[in-house]
């Protein structure tokens, strides 16, 4: 299929006849707006030999444009109707590299998917909102076989995802997958580009694990308490957080010094590597 030839409103339109019923359980916002598939597409840059895997295929709507730009691609779909309605409409018999899992993508090991030959992952999804975090966080896990991972979430969450520091957004979730990846807000997408339409807007980004962290904590569970604790508490400052939390030590002004923070200051105006060494200083409390 070529790059012009997919129309996903012809798309919808043959699935007609599959008679699929959205599942709300299963998140299913279905894509049909032609104009926004092939943005998501094209800020992909795919490669042919690209090892390529869709979380959620639904109907297809992204999967039969990302199909065309690749040699192999594995979906993972929990809905056994639709993935049996893939299997048929794009399985073995026209593309013999298309490979469907029937899973819950959170049940996944993505380090069977990679191979030094196959390469890392290139991960995409429309993801269902309902486990959209802990699916991240289960894909966070599997950091080293994947290249990088282009997401449809709710547009608060992406814009929280990609937060700078300082900015009202800026939270737990900011630090958390910017200490893992590089995080680049990409598009906008309305609720109208989806059938049924989402209560909310939504946007699409990306996150590039990095290969070599710029800064790396001494302890990254401990580092994950200190980050949720303090913004369990972002209207205080951090002395006063510190202070008052029973899971961390009390810090003294010669412990905000060492990591040249002002104790006075609040959670959301502490970069990524100001986090890093306050779990570090307090880590060293600790023990
Ligand atoms: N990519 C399609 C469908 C998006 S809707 C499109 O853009 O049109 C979300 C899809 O994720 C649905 O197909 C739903 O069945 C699937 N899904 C929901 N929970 C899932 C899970 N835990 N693991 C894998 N797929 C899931």
């Amino acid at each position: 299929m070529s790059k012009s030839s997919f129309n996903a409103q012809a798309l919808t339109a043959s699935l007609q006849s599959v008679k699929h019923q959205p599942r709300k359980r299963f998140g299913q916002n279905f894509l049909h707006d032609d104009s926004i598939i092939r943005q998501i597409v094209d800020s992909i840059h795919l490669e042919r030999d690209d090892n390529l895997v869709e979380i959620g295929p639904g109907m297809g709507a992204l999967t039969e444009p990302l199909l065309a730009e690749v040699d192999a691609m594995t979906v993972i779909e929990l809905d056994r109707d639709l993935a049996d309605s893939l299997r048929i409409r794009i399985g073995a018999n026209s593309h013999p590299n298309f490979t469907i899992i029937k899973a819950n993508a959170m049940d996944v090991d993505y380090r069977d998917l990679y191979s030094a030959e196959r390469g890392k992952l290139r991960v995409v999804g429309n993801l269902p909102y309902n486990i959209s975090t802990p699916i991240l966080f289960h894909l966070l896990s599997f950091a080293d076989v994947i290249q990088d991972m282009h997401f449809m979430l709710q547009k608060e969450v992406v814009e929280r995802i990609t937060a700078d520091v300082g900015s009202k957004t800026y939270g737990r979730l900011s630090v958390i997958m910017q200490y893992h990846c590089e995080t680049d807000y990409l598009l906008t997408v309305p609720r109208g580009a989806f059938n049924p339409p989402p209560k909310v807007t939504s946007a699409v980004f990306r996150l590039t694990p990095y290969v070599d962290k710029p800064i790396v904590a001494d302890d990254e569970p401990y580092f994950a308490i200190v980050v949720r604790e303090t913004f369990n508490h972002r209207r205080k400052t951090l002395r006063a957080i510190f202070k008052k939390s029973t899971l961390l030590p009390t810090l003294s002004e010669d412990d905000f010094a060492v990591c040249n923070i002002d104790p006075q200051a609040r959670p959301e105006t502490l970069s990524v590597s100001d986090f890093v060494a306050l779990s570090n200083q307090a880590k060293r409390l600790e023990v």
